[in-house]
């Protein structure tokens, strides 16, 4: 593997953490005896590549990686146990003795590093982590090292290229009393990005995540999943994948057996009185889960509506892939809409009487545009957040001037900016907002202006097809403009980046 700088620097800090741990007793809750300094952070950061180079095989290749995972939620102390077994291949192109995951529920640990806003602690601060048990790599038990939201894992031994790797893990995690995507309210567990996650190695190194108070900090590869979640008999399961089987056990539990392929992340949403609306729109099922006792009438229309959604997209780009759509309307702060694989979060005040019909529906393009610029398109979330956020508004203002004969006022005016910046880069949410959303979505704009409907329509679909189940980056999407434009485009590009 390609030694840089950074990793002198971290095997240095390895030996060291090493030596300081030989000195104390260890014990692994929340691993914070292995925590290195946050100064390892700030180097972390600078050497995430700014754009992934085209490697021959992707690190972990999604053709080759499969997630094996048991649950088990315990209501009462808000606890999920895990055991986690994940194989892939070593694909880098040469031999690995370290790897890297993302804990994102650690970033929930302390009121300083939570990225959910005060109005989502519904009952004052409440922690989120995850601890790890045991961690074994082909069997043999490895070293870890938990730093914020990655953890650090080193082999005392090389893995030959194109050999197997398989990591098997047992963790617990608390999931926090918050309304947030990572958290519960009423009876509602929300758990996106709840496990821990290969990161993504390619020949500039590793893409790690880092906690941010806005945005989305994740680069991932897709994979397959099978998971089997142990559950109380009172509650529902919605995830992203299908059920395969559900079966009860005879102490007032259900074990649910789900599998999904292809998914950039698996998410899990556990619920209390929830109603399931089911509507077949053009050969696609869509479920829409919405608290009991809401109007069945309205969440059918938006059933509907998201059915259509997904159908104009398909025509537009390519087809939606998975085998159905799930909608949820969850006690959510922060966001009003969340996107996983074949799975959204919507904010529950969408759902009023009350909110703006045309935001609504803007919104719920949006997350919707999301399974083809982030699930089946992915992109580096935190180097060039732009990509998949920009497409996103894009593709929602495509829908409604399409479909809902809406004159939409299209919130940019920018005829120039720089798209192409990392999330660390940003200072604030409303700057991260004026920049990728609404520029970037000035861009998509500009760029149909210059080159007309037709054309631009070509580009997203060669861009689909060159990057699907893949990672983009700002740099292939630009030669895809080149490539389809046959007009001279740098004088145009040179204004965006
Ligand atoms: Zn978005």
């Amino acid at each position: 593997m390609k030694k840089n700088k950074f990793f002198y620097y971290a095997a240095a800090m390895v030996v060291l953490i090493s030596v300081i741990c030989l000195a104390i007793p260890f014990h692994d809750s929340l691993g914070k005896d292995n925590l290195s300094p946050s100064s390892i952070d700030d180097d972390l950061k600078r050497e995430s590549p700014s754009q992934a180079s085209a490697l021959v095989r992707p690190f972990p290749d999604p053709d080759e990686t499969h997630y094996k995972m048991e649950l088990y939620l315990d209501i009462v102390s808000n606890l999920l146990y895990g055991r986690s077994s994940i194989s892939t291949l070593n694909t880098t192109g040469s031999e690995m003795n370290e790897l890297w995951f993302t804990i994102y529920p650690n970033a929930f640990q302390t009121p300083a590093s939570t990225p959910a806003p005060a109005q989502a602690y519904y009952k004052g601060f409440n922690p989120g982590w995850l601890e790890l048990d045991k961690v074994l790599v082909n069997g043999q038990e490895v070293e870890y090292y938990l730093d914020g939201i990655s953890m650090h894992m080193v082999m005392p031994f090389d893995i030959m290229q194109d050999k197997d790797i398989i990591i098997d893990m047992s963790w617990r995690s608390r999931i926090p009393e918050i309304a947030y995507r990572f958290g519960s309210k009423d009876g509602v567990f929300m758990l996106g990005n709840f496990y821990p996650v290969l990161n993504v190695y390619d020949q500039e190194g590793w893409h790690l995540a880092y906690n941010s108070k806005f945005g989305d900090p994740f680069c991932f590869h897709c994979a397959d999943y099978a998971v089997q979640v142990n559950i109380p008999e009172a509650y529902e399961l919605v995830s992203t994948g299908s059920m395969i089987k559900k079966f009860a056990e005879d102490n007032g539990r259900e074990i649910y057996s789900i599998e999904a392929s292809k998914a950039r992340d698996f998410c899990l949403l556990i619920i209390y009185d929830y109603q399931e609306i089911i509507s077949e729109v053009h050969n696609i099922t869509v479920k829409c889960y919405v608290p009991g006792g809401s109007r069945t009438d309205e969440a059918q229309k938006i059933a509907e509506q998201c059915g259509d959604i997904l159908y104009y997209y398909s025509y537009r780009w390519g087809s939606y892939p998975y085998p159905d759509f799930k909608m949820a309307f969850v006690p959510m702060q922060g966001f009003h809409g969340m996107e996983y694989s074949g799975l959204i979060f919507l904010k529950e005040e969408l759902f009023s009487p009350q909110f703006d019909s045309n935001r609504g529906s803007f919104i719920l393009a949006h997350e919707v545009a999301h399974q083809w610029w982030y699930a089946m398109v992915g992109n580096d979330q935190i180097n060039e957040p732009w990509l998949d956020e920009a497409l996103a508004n894009y593709s929602a203002y495509e829908y409604q001037e399409d479909c809902q004969g809406l004159t939409v006022m299209r919130k940019p005016t920018a005829a120039s900016s720089k798209l192409d910046q990392q999330l660390n880069e940003m200072d604030s949410n409303s700057e991260y907002y004026q920049t990728i959303y609404n520029d970037g979505e000035a861009f998509w704009a500009a760029l149909e202006g210059e080159l007309g409907q037709d054309t631009t329509d070509r580009v997203l679909r060669l861009y689909l097809e060159d990057y699907k189940y893949d990672i983009a980056t700002t740099h292939g999407l630009l030669e895809v403009i080149r490539k389809e434009a046959h007009q001279e485009m740098d004088s145009f590009l040179k204004k965006w980046f």
